[in-house]
């Protein structure tokens, strides 16, 4: 099996129906009815992610099951109103002076909590040519930040890719090229030395996705080490998820097993209300208690920022937990991660009036 170490032989031989997954692995009725019954985001895993799936939490996250097919209340195919900010084929500008660029609809493997289902694993555009965005990118010169993301932009050939990079890093506004992506996580055999190179020529940031810390093996650990010793900024987006991913532990072992691998934790996001994932979705309070028991517990490094992304494309919004802060007269009181009160002498900031 030497190609299951090629990247091209891991895409071409992923994992898609339910009779190549049950030759593998022996399937729930909740989960063999899903297949059955169809869902609104196709299955597939590489056969290098199909390996780690003996692990419940990541087993969650990949295969689908029943309650996918339900909608639940304000749940949505599109939650985050990116179609009404849709200002080109590839183009979604919600921010002022920053734009999210939709290479692709492809990725190699499929999360069931996928935002963008409504796009991932469909053929509909978010390919080259990608003349009219870059003008729109050109024109607008407010513009700084540009996330390359999809689908996942790793899937795509290495020449794309840096045709791709250069036209953006031409556009002498765009000050900060980032690059959305799973790919270290589900096909790590991807991040060869010719990537890390492009990458490098091009100052992209990365922003990996992961959920667990099942999925830093030693494949994915030496990924993310080549990715840093040729100079790449990488931080971490992970979704908190219901049964994945919500509690404190799991959540500290795999921002520190990031840090190691010199993985900012950049965001942990509110997962989204897309279509099918109330099974997924935890309380806000949740949320709001797992990142107080991090702050002061674990290295403040690994910790990321709790936000909600606005549904209807108001942005991501911090969420700070305000009960953690209130004011007695001229004293803030903040609770810190023991659930103690400490108190903070605070400046006249708070005239009367203004
Ligand atoms: C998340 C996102 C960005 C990048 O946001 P940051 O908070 O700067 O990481 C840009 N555009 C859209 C539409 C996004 O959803
Ligand atoms: S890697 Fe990202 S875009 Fe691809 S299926 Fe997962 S969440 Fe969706």
């Amino acid at each position: 099996m030497e190609c299951s170490s090629d990247w091209k032989w891991q895409i071409a031989n992923r994992i898609t129906t339910r009779e190549q997954l049950e030759a593998l692995i022996e399937l729930t009725p909740e989960e063999r009815a899903a297949f059955d019954g169809g869902t609104p985001l196709p299955f597939a895993v590489t056969p290098y992610y199909a390996a780690l799936l003996g692990n419940a939490a990541l087993r969650r996250t990949v295969i689908p099951t029943d309650a996918e097919r339900h909608t639940g209340a304000g749940e949505l195919a599109d939650p985050l109103g990116e179609e009404q900010h849709r200002a080109t084929e590839h183009l979604i500008h919600t921010y002022p002076d920053k734009a999210l660029f939709l290479a692709t609809t492809h990725c190699s493997t499929h999360c069931r909590y996928c935002t963008r289902s409504r796009l991932v694993g469909k053929n509909s555009g978010a390919s080259p040519p990608f003349a009219e965005s870059f003008q729109y990118l050109e024109k607008h010169t407010e513009i700084r930040d540009v996330l390359v993301s999809g689908g996942d932009p790793l899937t795509l050939p290495d020449a794309t890719l840096d045709a791709l990079l250069s036209n953006l890093r031409k556009i002498p506004h765009i000050r900060t090229v980032r690059i959305g992506s799973k790919v270290p996580a589900v096909l790590p055999m991807r991040i060869t030395e010719a990537l890390c190179a492009l990458l490098r020529k091009h100052r992209v940031w990365l922003s990996l996705h992961f959920t667990h810390p099942a999925e830093l093996t030693p494949e994915t650990r030496s990924a993310c080490r080549r990715l840093s010793d040729h100079g790449i900024a990488m931080v971490s987006q992970t979704v908190l998820l219901k049964g994945v991913n919500d509690d404190s532990q799991t959540l500290a072992d795999l921002f520190y097993g990031l840090l190691e691998t010199n993985v900012k934790p950049y965001y942990l996001l509110q997962c989204d209300p897309v279509r099918g994932s109330a099974h997924f979705r935890t309380p806000v309070e949740k949320g709001i208690g797992l990142i107080r028991s991090l702050h002061g517990r674990i290295s403040g490094l690994a910790v990321p920022q709790y936000v909600i992304d606005a549904p209807g494309g108001g942005g991501k919004v911090p969420i700070l937990g305000t009960e953690q802060i209130h004011r007695e007269g001229n004293e803030i009181i903040v609770v810190n991660y023991e659930g103690k009160a400490f108190r903070y002498p605070d400046t006249e900031a708070r005239a009367k009036g203004s």
